[in-house]
């Protein structure tokens, strides 16, 4: 596993949330964490935005912090946020990741089979032109475990904040798992809304 340094912020890198893959601070995307090193970021720096090869580290610094303030810190806002195709595609992508979290599917799913058949069907029902529309959903594997991940951990922001306004029940139960690793399990009981 490769670690992010700090100095990889003058290609213009950040580190990722999952702290374990480089982030672009100028376009966003996510390298593999085995592109965690100098020669693959560079190349991603010369060839996406040549524009910025030699600038100082005050540039990226700023970037940086532009690129975190836009982090959507909310699920609600991702959703809201209509509008524009690329929004529409976004908020598309969300209600897929979450179809395929609910149906326990592998994360691959989106991009091998249901992209695939969805613009396979649109394309005889509606036709090639809005069939187009449709490939521009980001499934990827990796953006359907992202969208996961911030949602659950939107539940989880949503559930404590709850939890900090009134009083709550609480249970627990502690269980193994096939591979013998304690798990322990907590139910809250609360009152959300009026009674
Ligand atoms: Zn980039």
């Amino acid at each position: 596993m490769r670690t992010y340094l700090e100095s990889y912020l003058n290609l213009g890198f950040m580190e990722g949330t999952d702290k374990t893959r480089p982030e672009c601070v100028i376009c966003r995307e996510k390298l593999a964490n085995d592109s965690m090193k100098p020669c693959k970021m560079k190349r991603h720096q010369q060839t996406m935005h040549p524009e910025t090869v030699g600038r100082d580290r005050d540039f990226f610094i700023k970037k940086q912090q532009l690129a975190k303030a836009n982090k959507p810190m909310d699920i609600r806002t991702a959703f809201v946020r209509a509008g524009s195709d690329v929004q529409k595609a976004t908020e598309a992508s969300f209600e897929c990741a979450l179809l395929i979290a609910k149906a326990k599917k592998p994360h691959n799913i989106g991009e091998q089979l249901i992209k695939p058949a969805c613009i396979k069907m649109v394309e005889k029902l509606c036709g090639p032109q809005v069939a187009e529309k449709l490939k521009t959903v980001p499934l990827s594997n990796n953006t359907v475990k992202d969208r996961i991940d911030k949602m659950a951990s939107n539940c989880e922001l949503q559930l404590l904040e709850k939890l900090g306004k009134g009083p709550f029940a609480i249970q627990l139960d502690e269980t193994t798992t096939v591979a013998d690793e304690a798990v322990l399990i907590v139910y809250v009981q609360y009152i959300d809304g009026k009674i």
